[in-house]
């Protein structure tokens, strides 16, 4: 029969479980150099000078205390001000890391040009020219262009555009 100890630690991890899996859900600026530096950083970090030196304003501080990137108003133009404003080296420029770690791609259901109407909207703001058109209908984005900038998604008057997260440690 299994103690009350064991018991209680099952009742107790599969709660901790998740709240690390929500952890990696965090869309994390570019410029990541460890991802579990977020935990031992950013929560101390007083100033949180990267999000101040965002003049984009698309890094945010979650209730934690560590930033994530929010496009619901604008992109990342990957000017690199928040690797540079950051002086505990959580964000800090590499040679290969100037990216955001997430799949963009384009909801069928939603999306005005995928059913019989014309949409540019997510086209324009593109400078990748990831946004690829047949003729004018059925919008694809290709996967080798896309920067993840985020530029686009909120352009799309029908909130088609979407992204999943992958790990910054990718
Ligand atoms: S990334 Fe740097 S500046 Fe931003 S909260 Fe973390 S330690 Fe502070
Ligand atoms: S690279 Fe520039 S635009 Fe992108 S998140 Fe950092 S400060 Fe903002
Ligand atoms: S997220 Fe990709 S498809 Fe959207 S504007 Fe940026 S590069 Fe273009």
């Amino acid at each position: 029969m299994a103690s009350r100890r064991e018991f209680f630690k099952k009742l107790v991890e599969p709660a901790k479980s998740v709240k690390e899996e929500k952890k990696t859900s965090f869309l994390r600026p570019p410029y990541v150099v460890d991802i579990s530096l977020f935990d031992k950083e950013c929560v101390i970090c007083e100033s949180k000078a990267c999000a101040k030196a965002c003049y984009e304003n698309i890094i945010v501080i979650e209730a934690g205390g560590t930033p994530i990137l929010n496009f619901s108003k604008s992109g990342c133009t990957f000017c690199q001000d928040c690797a540079k404003a950051c002086e505990r080296d959580v964000l800090k420029v590499t040679e290969d890391n100037e990216k955001i770690h997430a799949l963009f791609m384009i909801n069928k259901d939603s999306c005005m040009a995928h059913n019989g109407s014309i949409c540019f909207s997510c086209k324009e703001p593109c400078i990748d020219n990831a946004i690829l058109f047949k003729g004018m209908f059925e919008p694809i984005i290709d996967m080798e262009k896309c920067t993840s900038c985020g530029f686009c998604l909120s352009r799309c008057p029908t909130n088609a555009i979407e992204y999943i997260i992958r790990s910054a440690n990718e």
